[in-house]
């Protein structure tokens, strides 16, 4: 079977990705993932890739030449004022009945995928209390309660010397809150405080729970007495863990996130792609998908807007993009600042190109509601979950959502994962797959070389998500114990 040397998205385009591991001569040496040019660019017209106008060429490109970053000056983003509103709502698509998952029904109705001992904590100044606790709690008291995944601290630089008061601070504070009640922790609460922080637990808490534990308290003497509290309160907190048991749930109880990280110019005709294809698959089965990472969608916000359910919906997005646009104006950014070097690396110019190229993992359902950071999503089918595109501060913010699974597209590649939710990765690229087999859960660079279509690696990414929200499959991440720390956004000021 010949293999293809390039891929062309659109047939508008006038650009190609190369495909060939080895890169591709032709007027010149072109390395693989990056740009040829399919035809006489002529200066200041339009680079098209996905069909859409990625930049203006800043000088003349021949046909055949490698489109490098810096000959194609970034357009200025869809105007938020000028967007059609709803005026193309995707058909519902056909729904697919009778998937079903093993999971953990919790009393508030959300379901788990991992049964999970979870101490919040108030404050940094408890951190390492906290997790010397933790680590106790794993070694001496975990065995004894074998249906328990695990215990992990739940802890973040906030919540002194911070203005608690100012708006930014609900954005942190709502996050905390969200993640204390995160599915996969069972409701079974468990918070510790020092005393004299400003984000006391009746803030975080705002409903009293019996389940707090202030360090500061006249009845601990000295250290020793604090974890031994810690491990009482965690001991009865297992009991009540280990007596549930997974349950058939409808995969209308799933809410999985969507992210990207160290995306290349194959992420948004491989990767990408096949999530939007599992994405579609799961909304179809009643599921919520979320997508985030706001500075991603900007650039491709004007095909989005259309697919909103109504103009409530459309106009919500919008909200939260001039929000991020105020926001990196106030810190005297923009959105230049978005591609990485290893982005760059990987063949993507500009942050257009990577928008167009990450919206495909929200496949081709109507957008049906918008939530600000931190807060949790109630709807069901597609969400736009607003957060900056940072992989932890996205994946905390997913979490604080909600989500109970997560799936994670790359091209260069990280070993990233979360203690709170199952990670799936799928690479856009076979080399990194077969370079880090034992982290990469699937292989999306199949599509690139013809050995698998879009659909083919989607229903993979669908029925991994299942395995694995069902404990039948671990993710590489979980076998691992890959957890990146919890990140939390706080726009507001420090003091
Ligand atoms: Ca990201």
């Amino acid at each position: 079977m010949s293999r293809p040397l390039w891929v062309r998205v659109h047939p508008r385009d006038n650009v190609a990705i190369i495909v060939s591991p080895d890169g591709l001569t032709l007027r010149e040496f072109i390395p693989q993932s990056h740009k040829a040019a399919l035809s006489d660019i002529a200066a200041g017209q339009p680079i098209l890739r996905y069909g859409e106008v990625i930049g203006l060429a800043a000088r003349d490109i021949p046909q055949g030449a490698w489109v490098r970053e810096e000959f194609i000056t970034l357009p200025v983003a869809p105007a938020l004022g000028e967007l059609q509103l709803a005026t193309a709502i995707p058909a519902p698509l056909p729904p697919l009945e009778g998937v079903t998952f093993e999971g953990y029904r919790n009393a508030d109705g959300t379901v788990g995928t991992k049964n999970i001992l979870g101490i919040s904590t108030t404050v940094q100044c408890v951190a390492p209390s906290v997790q010397f606790a933790v680590n106790r709690i794993r070694t001496e008291l975990l065995p004894r309660f074998p249906n328990v995944d695990g215990v992990i601290a739940l802890t973040h630089p906030y919540g002194c010397g911070v203005a608690i008061d100012a708006p930014g601070a609900a954005v942190p504070i709502r996050t905390l809150h969200n993640l204390a009640l995160h599915p996969n922790l069972g409701g079974e609460l468990m918070l510790v405080s020092l005393g004299c922080e400003k984000l006391q637990p009746a803030r975080l808490m705002p409903q009293e729970s019996p389940f707090v534990i202030r360090l500061q308290d006249q009845q601990h003497h000295g250290f020793g007495d604090m974890v031994s509290a810690m491990m009482r309160m965690a001991e009865e907190r297992l009991g009540e863990l280990n007596r549930r048991s997974r349950v058939t749930c409808p995969a209308a109880d799933l809410v999985v996130g969507l992210q990207c990280g160290g995306s290349d110019a194959f992420s948004g005709v491989t990767a990408n792609p096949a999530v939007g294809c599992a994405a579609d698959l799961l909304v179809r089965a009643g599921a919520t998908v979320m997508f985030s990472e706001v500075t991603e969608v900007r650039d491709a916000v004007h095909l989005l807007t259309p697919r909103a359910a109504s103009v409530e919906v459309a106009q919500a997005l919008i909200r939260e993009m001039a929000w991020y646009d105020e926001y990196l104006r106030a810190g005297s950014a923009d959105r230049s600042a978005n591609p990485t070097p290893g982005n760059k690396r990987g063949g993507l110019s500009n942050v257009v190109e990577k928008a167009l190229g990450s919206v495909a993992k929200a496949g081709t359902t109507a957008l049906r509601a918008v939530t600000s950071p931190g807060e949790r999503v109630t709807a069901k089918g597609l969400v736009f979950a607003a957060t900056p595109a940072s992989d932890f501060i996205c994946g905390t913010l997913q979490l604080a959502a909600g989500m109970n699974m997560h799936v994670f597209t790359t091209g260069e590649g990280t070993p990233y994962g979360l203690a709170l939710a199952p990670v799936v990765k799928v690479s856009s690229r076979t080399a990194l797959a077969e370079r880090w087999p034992d982290l990469i859960d699937i292989d999306a660079g199949r599509i690139a070389t013809g050995d698998a279509t879009i659909e083919d690696v989607g229903c993979q990414i669908f029925d991994l998500i299942l395995d694995a929200a069902s404990g039948r499959k671990r993710t590489w991440a979980d076998h691992w114990g890959l957890h990146n720390d919890l990140s939390l956004f706080n726009p507001g000021p420090v003091t």
